[in-house]
């Protein structure tokens, strides 16, 4: 048997300081919402909610190697394209129904990612009871930079993450803000899907999210984990 056509390339995401050609090959992405508190509250939320997902298509990716910086074509059907600055877990091993405890087990390391929203388009689906998929899942919707391994990872609650616009400070936060830990997240998500290897779960944005625009150029970074730079430029 063969393919009709060609099947595609797998979307994968360069690892820092791995093997020259070490790439890790994206399953899913997976998405928390309103994961710091602060954030909730500028999106006019309490902040006190179970947490809760979307997706976005693996090949929504933009893999950006560390020290390098990305291209992100501004999006078609929206005149607001916001950052949402946040730490991204990449999974090593699969699994069903992970208890937080043993949920570092199945982590495979960290990147900085940017979780890109066509702002506009998703607030007029939340206004109409519409799914995210328009504001959430479009292409080069999730850059992301070089992933480290857990191991050479140290993050606390003091871990620092920020991201500067154009040089100056937009978002800046501590993961000790996040509302739902690392392997809470795990926890929750493993009971709605099976995990596998080459899952990325953004784990949400701290407060501070707005607008970019073409020519801009967006400095993420997370302490201990590495640095997202990406430039807009035209659309396609
Ligand atoms: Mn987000």
């Amino acid at each position: 048997m063969s393919f009709v056509f060609a099947p595609p390339p797998t979307p994968a995401v360069p690892v820092q300081g791995g093997a020259a050609a070490a790439l890790f090959p994206v399953h899913r992405i997976y998405c928390v919402g309103r994961n710091y508190v602060e954030h909730a509250i500028e999106m006019g939320h309490s902040g006190r909610e179970a947490p809760f997902f979307f997706m976005k298509p693996a090949d929504a990716v933009l893999p950006v190697a560390e020290g390098t910086v990305g291209r992100m074509h501004y999006p078609t059907l929206s005149t607001s394209l916001h950052h949402e600055l946040e730490l991204v877990v990449a999974i090593g091993k699969g699994g069903r129904d992970i208890p937080a405890a043993q949920a570092l087990d199945h982590v495979w390391g960290y990147a900085v990612g940017l979780d890109m929203t066509r702002r506009d388009l998703q607030a007029e689906a939340k206004k109409l009871g519409r799914p995210w998929c328009i504001g959430k899942g479009f292409d080069e919707s999730a850059p992301i930079g070089s992933l480290r391994r857990k191991e050479d990872c140290q993050l606390d609650a003091a871990t620092k993450i920020a991201l500067d616009v154009n040089g100056k400070p937009r978002q800046a936060s501590t993961l000790g803000k996040l509302i739902w830990s690392v392997p809470e997240i795990i926890e929750h998500l493993s009971k709605a899907w099976e995990l596998a290897p080459g899952d990325l779960i953004y784990t949400g944005t701290p407060e501070g999210v707005a607008a970019v625009e073409v020519g801009d150029t967006l400095s993420a970074r997370i302490d201990g984990v590495g640095t997202l730079q990406i430039q807009i430029v035209a659309g396609r």
